[in-house]
């Protein structure tokens, strides 16, 4: 049996966080809040006879993107027009970059689940406008403008993507990458980052490039895996059956988790492209791409580097860093005090577990009601000995669903640790006497017994004895006995 492997090149486009739009003053604003139609001008409705201008910021945030990609920077760059008819887009042609893009030949580096890394190449990167958005409500078709017009960088990779676990690994270290350079919120769900895999297949071995397909608009990383992998999935079988793969757009239904047919393409399109007249070339200084990059912030693997340096483990690292919020939540944990190997495991094995519970996704760990400062000062109350690790979940377990002091919560529920050396020696006199046979064995010399007696007087405490004092006293009272 033939055994196949996926060639896959991944076209993501990227809104800009910019103020203001790309080729006009208006805002940028969250075009799924806002009301439609709201932040619009004759620029961006695309009126003849306007004139575009160059935003400067969004040149400034796609130079950053393309710097961390490892790309050069091109100093001389050429808006062209993309001409093509859609009823969002009333000027007949995008904006865009063709022969001359912002950055290209880049790399970036994936993590794969084994532990290993590989490098994607990265073919261009370049700016352009996004259009605006077609709503269908019951029968009719309504059209808002308040995204047209906004930044939009696409990034394109070298068909270098192997799987679908590599098309996830590339989607989440570039979704993270872009969200710790401040020019994308990484917010999927808002459309403001979209995922396009073009999937073929091929014998393993061979180097053909067969007929590929395009799953549109991904808004999620989990989507661009799953798809991926469907995707992959059925063009297989159509070879193991003696089929074709016929060029398309597909779309992913994410209820159902099958590609539905969009268009079957006869030929590439032609977007009779030529540089757009409106706009002269725009040039870059090699002084400004320096300033930029000397100004780049921490990135990533830079990060999770600096965590594994901390002394958290590889894999805590990478969870941690996956996503800009939980990075920063991490650090303002150890701001307020907190040792790094106990947040992490605060964060990642607690607190993601309840926002797993509340179907919240982990970029939203800085709404929740569990402050950085309240999660430290949860972790001290277990250092001090105020309360024990059950406790604390009982704690965090309030904490998250109404907030709070720590230190106030644990009064409320009655959690505090006694200090009361004479509460405990009653309950360890009160052990010992109904396991005296347990004594004897421990007396001559089977130290295993002690674990099951301190289990015991534990569990008279119900969860308010220190384990500390509470073992030196029942080991002291045992010595009595011997
Ligand atoms: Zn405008």
């Amino acid at each position: 049996m033939t055994t196949y492997e996926a060639v896959i090149g991944l076209e993501v486009h990227a809104e800009l966080l910019t103020e203001s739009k790309m080729f006009c003053g208006c805002a940028v604003v969250d075009s799924t809040t806002a009301d439609p139609n709201t932040v619009v001008c004759p620029i961006c409705l695309g009126m003849p006879g306007v004139l575009p201008v160059i935003n400067r910021r969004a040149v400034e945030f796609a130079i950053r993107v393309g710097l961390a990609l490892n790309c050069q920077i091109a100093t001389t760059n050429v808006f062209a027009r993309k001409s093509y008819f859609y009823p969002d887009l009333p000027k007949g042609y995008q904006i865009s970059q063709y022969e001359l893009p912002l950055a290209i030949n880049g790399w970036l580096e994936i993590d794969l689940p084994d532990g290993s890394t590989k490098r994607i190449g990265i073919r261009r990167a370049h700016l352009e406008e996004d259009t605006g958005k077609s709503i269908h409500v019951g029968g009719s078709s309504l059209i808002d403008f308040n995204r047209s017009g906004v930044p939009l960088l696409e990034i394109v990779t070298e068909p270098d993507i192997r799987s679908a676990e590599e098309a996830e690994a590339y989607g989440r270290k570039l979704r993270a990458i872009l969200q710790y350079l401040g020019v994308n919120s990484g917010d999927m769900s808002k459309g403001v980052l979209r995922m396009e895999p073009n999937i073929s297949v091929r014998p393993v071995g061979s180097n053909e490039l067969r007929t590929r397909t395009e799953v549109k608009n991904l808004n999620s990383i989990r989507s661009l895996a799953r798809a991926s992998a469907v995707e992959i999935e059925r063009q297989i079988k159509i070879y193991e059956s003696g089929g074709t793969v016929t060029q398309a757009t597909l779309g992913w239904d994410e209820a159902r988790g099958t590609v539905v047919m969009q268009r079957e393409k006869e030929s590439a399109h032609d977007y009779r492209y030529f540089p757009e007249p409106d706009l002269p070339p725009l040039v870059i200084s090699p002084e400004w791409i320096e300033e930029i990059r000397r100004s780049l912030p921490e990135l990533p693997d830079a990060k999770r580097n600096r965590l594994i340096e901390l002394g958290l483990s590889a894999y805590e690292a990478s969870v941690l860093v996956a996503d800009r919020p939980v990075a920063d939540y991490f650090e303002a944990v150890l701001g307020s005090g907190a040792e790094p190997k106990k947040a992490a495991n605060w964060i990642i094995n607690e607190l993601f577990a309840r926002m797993n519970k509340a179907a919240l996704p982990s970029e939203s760990i800085a709404q929740t009601h569990v402050t950085p400062a309240a999660l430290a000062e949860l972790i001290a109350l277990v250092d001090r000995g105020t309360i024990n690790n059950n406790a604390a979940k009982k704690v965090l377990d309030a904490l998250f669903e109404r907030g709070g002091a720590p230190a106030e919560l644990v009064r409320q529920l009655g959690l505090e640790q006694t200090q009361d050396t004479a509460l405990i020696e009653a309950a360890i006199l009160k052990v010992l006497e109904a396991n005296a046979a347990e004594v004897t064995r421990y007396c001559n010399g089977e130290e295993k017994v002690l674990k099951f007696l301190i289990g015991q007087v534990m569990r008279e405490g119900r969860g308010k004895f220190p384990a500390e004092l509470t073992n030196a006293l029942l080991i002291e009272h045992l010595k009595k006995r011997c």
